[in-house]
This record gives C-alpha cells, structure tokens and sequence, in this order.
C-alpha cells in the first residue's frame, strides 16, 4: 500500500549543506554514527584509523585490522548507489513529515528512480521499526 499525498512536502527544511553537499553529508552522517572515534565495523576497534578520503570520500582504513571501511558499512545504506545526502534527505522527509510520504513525492523530491524512491523508502521504514497501517476496507 502506497500512500497518495496530495499537499507537497515543505522542501525549505531539506536546504541544510549536508542534504545537498556530498562530503557535508558524510561529515555529518560520521558524527551522528562516531560521536568520539571511528569504529571498524569488522573488529570493532575505536580510536584512530587511516584516512583514505584522497582515495574514496570517506575511505578508512583500521589500525588493527588493516581492513578498509565508510560510515555506511553495517548500516541500511551500505551497498547502496544512492549518494548520502539524498539518503539524509529521505531519511528526513519520511521521519519529518506529519503526514506519510509517498514513494512518488519521494521520487520528485530527490530526482530519483521510482525503483531508488521505492528501496530508499523501504529500508528507512524497515531500519524505523515501521509498521504499515492494516487497510480495514
Ligand atoms: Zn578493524
């Protein structure tokens, strides 16, 4: 079941830097997941890694371990094509709006496939513990 909305979301929220800038996404995404340190998601190592940003944004690499690792590794946008500012994006128009967003609006507001719009929004509702409403007609 797809929910049809039909008010446009207030997009003027969605104009902080780390919804539009790559890099401000992932700083910020880095903040909220390693308040202190980044941890390796494969040993669970805190403290400090080696920084590989000159080879991919957001490239780590572990001092233990040696292997390598972004913010999104070991969480719902791991693996994921989509760039994290949009991701960010959706995160806040589904969790934001009063109203429950659909996958078309979310398609519009972040000029993304259905086909991303739909997958982004399953895995944030799925992440959220969303439980869809029970159509009683
Ligand atoms: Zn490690």
């Amino acid at each position: 079941m797809l929910y049809v909305q039909e008010k446009p979301i207030e997009t003027d929220a969605v104009e902080h830097k780390y919804f539009e800038n790559e890099l401000a996404a992932i700083a910020k995404f880095e903040s909220i997941a390693w308040p202190h340190h980044p941890v390796c998601p494969h040993c669970k190592h805190q403290g400090p890694v080696y920084d590989l940003s000159k080879t991919r944004i957001g490239l780590k690499k572990c001092r233990r371990c040696c292997k390598q690792f972004t913010v999104r590794v070991g969480t719902a946008v791991e693996a994921s094509h989509l760039p994290l500012h949009k991701w960010l994006q959706a995160v806040y128009l589904l969790c934001a709006s009063t109203r429950p967003v659909s996958v078309q609006q979310l398609q519009r507001t972040l000029d993304i496939t259905y086909k991303s719009a739909w997958l982004t929004a399953k895995r944030i509702r799925n992440s959220a513990g969303y439980i869809r409403p029970i159509d009683i007609d």
